[in-house]
């Protein structure tokens, strides 16, 4: 296997750093990627995070991964974990690169692009070839949680039956997002499922609980390691979501958190001026499954308040 020219021979563990491109300070950047190689021939997996440099819950899930000494004695085949794929964004807490680019929709990338299409010129040439599937970690966006979720592409059978492996709590049928990793990994034949828990800049325990046991199940299913822990219960599925949104601005009081159930009808919070001059009750116009929600207190008309699984089984 041979990663940004570096040859990494079967029972070798090794660090291989990209580099990327310099700050204006001249500061050079590196990506690095971890490659844990078994003597034994067997699938190659992606693990990934941080390609919005702000989602830090995927981020540590990745670290967590590669500081257990599992990775080192796979029984066989090999992973690839990159913790932080947007090392700029990590930089300035921010998802994008700093020209505002979002490298998760500039595949395949250019690799005398601007920064967000060099890193995706990077993944897609270096990185994507050599894998079989994977797992990329994200977060929901500011102030929005997200409750632990695996989404993947109806349309990709492999990805349906490796978030199943995972084991979270809920699945998603999420169809591909044009010049994303996924959409990319694709198209050469890999299956990649995206792994959605908490919000931006927070790290939250459960959440990365979650993703490390997920990551851990794939590993097991496919005998790469020896043991994993069982997923908790019986994992919701949606097949698809809609968004309710604010019919107000205001100061939101939400009732309703992801993880919950909630029929039409129901009153899912209230929002209020400041001013006490107005309270409106706001309540759910679908029934489904919370899949996330809004923490931000102050609302403008038309920001999302919850995202709701529907056609749940
Ligand atoms: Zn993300």
């Amino acid at each position: 296997m041979i990663i940004n020219g570096v040859s990494v021979s079967p029972g070798s563990n090794t660090r291989v750093k990209a580099n990327i491109a310099r700050l204006a300070s001249g500061t050079l950047i590196d990506l690095p990627v971890y490659v844990f190689r078994s003597k034994r021939p067997g699938p190659v997996v992606l693990l990934s995070g941080g390609l919005h440099g702000d989602e830090i819950n995927g981020i540590e899930i990745v670290r967590r991964m590669i500081e257990d000494s599992l990775l080192e004695k796979l029984n066989r085949g090999t992973v690839v974990a990159v913790p932080v794929m947007n090392i700029y964004g990590f930089l300035n807490f921010s998802r994008e690169v700093p020209d505002g680019k979002d490298i998760n929709r500039s595949f395949p990338g250019n690799a005398g692009g601007s920064l967000a299409s060099r890193v995706a010129n990077f993944m897609s040439k270096q990185v994507l070839p050599a894998v079989d599937f994977g797992v990329d970690f994200h977060t929901g966006g500011a102030s929005r949680f997200n409750f632990p979720q695996v989404r993947y592409a109806a349309s990709d059978q492999n990805a349906a039956e490796i978030a199943r492996a995972f084991g979270a709590p809920l699945l998603l049928e999420s169809p591909f997002i044009e010049k994303s990793l996924r959409k990319q990994a694709f198209k050469g034949g890999a299956s990649i499922i995206v792994y959605e828990g908490g919000e931006s800049l927070r790290i939250d325990e459960e959440v990365i609980r979650e993703g490390l046991n997920g990551a851990m199940r794939l590993l097991h299913h496919h005998k790469m390691i020896d043991y994993a822990p069982p997923s908790a219960a019986k994992a919701v599925a949606c097949k698809g979501s809609t968004w309710l949104r604010a019919k107000r601005s205001g100061i939101y009081k939400g009732l309703i958190k992801s993880g919950m159930a909630v029929n039409k009808g129901d009153v899912i919070g209230r929002i209020t001026d400041p001013f006490g001059e107005f309270s409106v009750k706001i309540k759910s116009t679908t029934t489904g499954f919370v899949l996330g929600h809004n923490n931000m207190p102050v609302v403008n008309q038309g920001d999302a308040l919850l995202h709701i699984g529907t056609s749940t089984g």
